[in-house]
């Protein structure tokens, strides 16, 4: 059995809905559920195109009570901006690692590669530039710290990962409470980048590990873990958890991912966990 949910608090729509495929809608606190039936056809993106809204539909036999670890990526996804541009930008680079970041996305260059190429051009850059990117720049997207908070009086343990540098993921998961994070660790000399990253560069499938060796300390099955990405980058570690969410995300994560949310905040994802009918 499915549910669909409408992550919305506007019951017009919600009447709308009823109206059109003859079914009940049940409200909860911040969102609507509706209760299908194997007769109900319901294409979520003509649904999510109408009313500029976001629709999923869950399993019911799904047990997001038994969820134990949420992973999130950090760029475009946890935060808004992507780090290394912004660096880019500090440091007028921003043309060059743009041209990289192109041939990336052509699949001229593969990830490892093009961050090889892009953090050589940081080579010479003054760590105070990452601080200033950090304070200027970087901005939790809309409900980051409601999702955050939630988790964790659920006793959900949370982490960052990311394909940009720990001297971010660090501190933001520090200073919003997340509990851990990996990226790639920017070697610095004498207080300036070298233009290298020291140990293993984070990729694709080295966030899918991360999940697997978090699961691992934590004693919990890949079924009992949450993952929200964007990009193609996070598509390993969203193809082995039991559940994933697609935020304001690529076309390609969009489709492979459990759930998506293009129009609301990261708070739309708690509608998953609550499952209690509004009274
Ligand atoms: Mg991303």
């Amino acid at each position: 059995m499915y549910q669909l949910i409408f992550h919305s608090n506007n019951s017009d729509i919600a009447n709308q809905i009823e109206k059109d495929f003859e079914i009940k809608s049940i409200k909860h606190d911040g969102h609507f559920r509706f209760n299908l039936t194997s007769e109900n056809k319901v294409n979520l993106q003509s649904l999510r195109e109408k009313y500029h809204e976001d629709f999923n539909l869950v399993d019911q036999s799904f047990r997001f009570e038994d969820i134990g670890l949420m992973v999130s990526d950090m760029d475009s996804t946890m935060i808004s901006i992507e780090c290394i541009d912004e660096i880019a930008d500090f440091a007028n680079l921003k043309d060059q690692v743009s041209e990289i970041t192109e041939q990336a996305m052509q699949g001229i260059l593969d990830f490892n590669s093009s961050l090889k190429k892009r953090v050589a051009l940081l080579k010479g850059l003054d760590l105070s530039v990452l601080n200033e990117v950090y304070i200027d720049r970087l901005k939790t997207n809309p409900g980051a710290e409601l999702l955050i908070n939630f988790l964790r009086n659920q006793n959900i343990k949370t982490a960052l990962v990311s394909g940009g540098f720990t001297y971010f993921t660090d501190r933001l998961a520090k200073d919003t409470g997340i509990d851990f994070s990996r990226a790639n660790v920017l070697e610095v000399e004498n207080g300036h980048l070298s233009g290298k990253t020291s140990g293993r560069v984070i990729n694709s499938s080295e966030k899918a590990n991360f999940v697997k060796e978090l699961c691992q300390d934590l004693n919990l099955n890949l079924s009992q873990t949450l993952t929200i990405g964007d990009g193609a980058n996070d598509l390993d570690m969203m193809n082995l958890s039991g559940f994933s969410v697609a935020y304001h995300a690529k076309p390609v994560v969009i489709e492979r991912a459990n759930a998506c949310i293009c129009y609301g905040g990261l708070d739309k994802i708690i509608d998953f966990f609550t499952n209690k009918p509004f009274s």
